[in-house]
């Protein structure tokens, strides 16, 4: 069976998640968050004592870590830790910055990568990440490459830090957003940049409703589903 691949890069706070995930919804297809998994990777070195930003301490540590996807009856994705379920402690703002630290190491990305195509071997699905266009899936069907202004992704971020009862200060998340910004489109390994076959989606002045009909019109048009 051809299997579809959609593929969901952009910055922090855009709507990523959110979107693929009713994307994959209304498709039938299996919505991989790969940011869970390089949390996950976070998680396991805050765990562990390991500095996030020593490569040689990171590397070392690697092949103890085995993260996993799977999904509830709601179709929901959960992430394993060697095991047990970590789907809600990686979610922790300091957790964020873990990530974002492991993730520019390359030996980081080389050990995802292989679990990440595996899934899209598998199954048909809506992929979102950093560098799920330009290196995870080059041949996607389609590729989306989702923003919004920083100001409008840290509204957003508040509004959810409050929803999980963590709230924290605008000027904080906004700072945060754009440290990881920074980290992220800067970074030697895999850094996030739109992949030139991918449409541009710049949510700030949509709501969800009009994001998700935004998107879906583009895989429409570019897959004929
Ligand atoms: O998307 P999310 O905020 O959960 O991702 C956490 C961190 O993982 C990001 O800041 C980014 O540095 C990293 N990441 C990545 N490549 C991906 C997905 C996430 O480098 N495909």
């Amino acid at each position: 069976m051809k299997t579809i691949r959609i593929a969901i890069d952009g910055p922090s706070g855009a709507g990523k998640s959110t979107l693929a995930r009713a994307a994959a919804a209304a498709l039938g297809f299996l919505y991989v968050d790969t940011g869970a998994i390089y949390r996950t990777v976070g998680l396991y070195m805050r765990d562990h004592g390991v500095d996030p930003r020593d490569g040689e301490a990171v590397a070392a540590a690697l092949p103890e870590v085995r993260p996993e996807l799977c999904y509830d009856e709601a179709g929901g994705q959960r992430m394993l830790l060697n095991g047990e379920d970590v789907s809600e402690a990686i979610r922790l703002p300091e957790i964020s910055r873990y990530a974002s630290a492991v993730s520019a190491l390359p030996a980081v990305r080389a050990y995802l990568l292989e679990l990440q195509r595996e899934l899209a071997r598998r199954n048909s699905v809506v992929m979102d990440g950093r560098d799920i266009g330009t290196v995870v899936l080059p041949d996607a069907e389609v590729k989306i490459f989702l923003t919004a202004s920083a100001r409008v992704r840290a509204e957003r971020r508040c509004r959810e830090l409050e929803e999980r009862g963590t709230p924290q200060p605008f000027e904080e998340v906004l700072r945060e957003i754009e440290d990881r910004d920074f980290q992220d489109t800067h970074r030697a390994a895999a850094p996030l940049r739109q992949a030139e076959d991918a449409v541009l989606l710049d949510t700030s002045v949509l709501d969800f409703q009009e994001s998700r009909e935004a998107l879906l019109r583009i895989v429409r048009e570019r897959t004929g589903l």
